[in-house]
């Protein structure tokens, strides 16, 4: 099978290019209802960054709070809603904000163009109309959902993504000065989803030249970024750490993810665990799978001090890990690659319930 991947379309990247934002907008402002919708994180709410965002008159902004709860199929719906009942059809949408901020952009997007609730569209080419134009600016990097053609919503029954080739951003604006302020464990946690993203992208069997060249470059900055000697969160870092995310994206997009990133679907599914967090929580106790990697980010944890959580699993309910199993288990495209095409000979829900009770 050939993947046949859909990239941005348009890529700015340095420092300050968050200012081509108002010309690059303007060439579009007439299409629809000539208004832009802002999806902005809600950190930015009265700090210098919102004075820049070019709003006029007719824009709609909304400022999400993205803390307490992982982007929801009903979130993306009820905000359509609004704006088509208010506004009309934007002639697009901009993400301002992390991975939560630029999937629900996508998401809206493409639902502005497709009729009822976005659980209709959770899998594998579903949407049937072509979204708006969606421009995505992350202030946070590591999640890839910069590049990713999937955006992930949490609905009533899966957390799964709206993923097609609409999905993908139109345009992108790379700017290292926006990510600046984010506290340091995130940066840390978000980091290593980029990690993690490279250690399970190599180590399947979907891996190929063009996945893998992706894959060691972006490892080589997440060394030089968490373990190097100039180590930390530092200019040059930010300048690394936004590439090191986007190619982490594009070589997982031309291979896939694995276990780590099936178990921690189930943390987040079951126990809301965040992405990235959840990727840590599991990634420290997957040594069989990956022991390469684990080693490098035992010594990425030690050297920014950061402390997992052990014996979590003491706490969980027999039917909360089963629970948690079903999820994982039900993402059969990254056990197949992460363990071969024989993989429901080796992973059980059973297999999979031993796992989280490492945990
Ligand atoms: P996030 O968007 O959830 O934000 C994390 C925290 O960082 C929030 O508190 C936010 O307010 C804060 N923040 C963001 N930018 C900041 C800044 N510049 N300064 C200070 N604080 C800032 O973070 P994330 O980890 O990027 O995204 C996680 C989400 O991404 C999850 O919902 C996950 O499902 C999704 N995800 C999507 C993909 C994809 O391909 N679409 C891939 C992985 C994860
Ligand atoms: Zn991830």
């Amino acid at each position: 099978m050939h993947k046949n991947f859909k990239n941005i379309e348009k890529v700015v990247y340095g420092r300050g290019s968050f200012e081509t934002m108002d010309s690059i907008l303007d060439s579009k402002r007439n299409e629809n209802d000539k208004f832009f919708l802002f999806v902005v994180d809600n950190y930015f709410k009265g700090k210098e960054l919102e004075k820049r965002i070019p709003v006029k008159s007719e824009d709609v902004i909304r400022f999400i709070d993205v803390d307490p709860h992982e982007p929801t199929t009903d979130q993306v719906d009820n905000l359509r809603d609004e704006i088509l009942k208010t506004k009309g059809l934007p002639a697009g949408v901009v993400a301002i904000g992390g991975g939560s901020i630029m999937d629900i952009a996508k998401a809206v997007s493409l639902m502005f163009n497709n009729e009822g609730s976005s659980t209709l569209y959770q899998g594998l080419n579903l949407v049937k109309k072509q979204g708006i134009y969606h421009l995505g600016v992350p202030t946070i990097s590591g999640t890839g959902a910069e590049v990713s053609m999937t955006a992930v919503l949490t609905g009533p029954e899966k957390k799964l993504g709206l993923k097609c080739d609409w999905t993908v951003f139109n345009q992108v604006i790379l700017d290292p000065e926006l990510i600046a302020t984010v506290p340091r464990e995130n940066w840390f946690y978000v980091g290593m989803d980029t990690y993690i993203h490279c250690v399970e992208s190599e180590t399947g069997i979907l891996n190929n030249a063009f996945s893998l060249a992706y894959a060691e470059q972006s490892m080589k900055l997440c060394r030089e970024i968490y373990l190097g000697d100039q180590a930390g969160q530092t200019p040059e870092n930010d300048d690394k750490l936004m590439v090191a995310s986007l190619m982490g994206g594009l070589s997982l997009t031309y291979s896939e993810v694995g276990v780590c990133h099936a178990l921690s679907y189930g943390l987040s599914k079951i126990l809301h665990y965040k992405h990235c967090y959840g990727n840590c929580v599991a990634f420290q106790h997957l040594g069989d799978y990956y022991p390469d990697g684990l080693k490098e980010f035992n010594e990425m944890l030690k050297k920014h001090e950061v402390v997992l959580p052990k014996n979590l699993s003491k706490d969980w309910t027999e039917e909360q890990i089963t629970d948690m199993a079903k999820v994982a288990y039900n993402l059969p495209h990254m056990w197949n690659h992460a363990i071969g095409t024989d993989w429901k000979e080796k992973i059980t829900v059973d297999t999979i319930k031993e796992l989280y009770k490492r945990f």
